[in-house]
């Protein structure tokens, strides 16, 4: 079972959710921090034993001396990653989309394939939990493909949790795409409810089932419920605002290990997960 657990926003306890259910699953599980922008599931974790490699993309590299400008890749390249500029190609490696095609179609054998990096991904283990992390180089926009390298790590005999960028854009679907279910992690402000209707208006075309962790319950603003209610979108959990929790995150430990009393409420997640799983698999 894959688990992808997304926000509309950075900062509403996301990685908390991911990597405390992580901790409570018996046996094997594989923990994906595709926030490759930020990762910090390791924060928490505090994994060994890391084995990291670059992660770098095809691109093409121009050799002058043999291109005729003709233009051909110029106007075959729908990322405008080749140029024409004062009657010369010029390429920005940072736009490509490794499709190969202009390579492919030049004909003077003027562009050949060269490896571009965009960053590094990392395995390392805590206990029963493997985890693989993305780490986006400063100032590559590539995203989505550093996701897709990170999930070729993916195991399907064990249960999997991809914690997904924040935001509702290409990173998201990069990442929750071929999920089991989705775990969607919110606050109970106006921002939260706003987020979340832009999250849930991302994914529901994907078809998968997916429920709502409100983070920082304080019972004091209910348009994230009132919400969730109207779209019959369940309500997974609801994690107190707790100064215990606070605290346990701001130092870098892990709630259920820390406050025992959570355990409880992360394995009977956990079962509302597999519940959604269950649906999806009678569909
Ligand atoms: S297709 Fe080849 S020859 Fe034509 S402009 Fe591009 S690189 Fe130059
Ligand atoms: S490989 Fe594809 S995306 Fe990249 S420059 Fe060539 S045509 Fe454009």
């Amino acid at each position: 079972m894959v688990i992808a657990v997304a926000s509309g926003k950075g900062g509403t306890g996301k990685t908390t959710v991911s990597v405390n259910l992580a901790s409570v699953i018996k046996g094997k599980v594989q923990l994906l921090d595709c926030d490759v922008e930020e990762p910090n599931a390791d924060l928490f974790l505090k994994t060994r034993g890391h084995e990291t490699e670059i992660v770098s993309l095809p691109v093409p590299e121009l050799c002058e001396s043999l291109c005729v400008n003709c233009c051909s890749c110029v106007e075959f390249c729908q990322f405008n990653a080749l140029v024409s500029l004062a009657g010369k190609v010029v390429a920005f490696p940072e736009l490509c989309h490794s499709c190969g095609g202009c390579i492919e179609i030049c004909p003077n054998n003027a562009l050949k394939e060269t490896q571009k990096r965009i960053g590094t991904k990392s395995k390392s283990k805590s206990g029963n939990i493997s985890l693989v992390q993305g780490v986006l180089d400063v100032s590559s926009p590539l995203v989505p493909p550093l996701i897709h390298s990170v999930k070729k790590e993916l195991k399907q005999n064990q249960i999997v949790i991809l914690d997904a960028p924040p935001g509702a854009s290409c990173p998201l679907i990069a990442t929750v795409n071929d999920a089991d279910v989705i775990v969607l992690v919110t606050e109970p402000t106006p921002f939260g409810l706003n987020d979340l209707i832009l999250i849930v208006d991302a994914i529901k075309p994907l078809g998968h089932p997916f429920g709502v962790v409100i983070n920082r319950d304080n019972n004091i603003f209910k348009g994230v419920e009132e919400f969730c209610s109207k779209e019959k979108i369940p309500v997974l959990m609801k994690i107190p605002e707790d100064r215990k929790i606070a605290e346990a995150y701001s130092n870098g430990q892990i709630i259920v290990s820390v406050l025992t009393e959570y355990r409880e409420r992360f394995r009977t997640l956990m079962e509302k997960i597999k519940e959604l799983y269950n649906l999806r698999s009678c569909h």
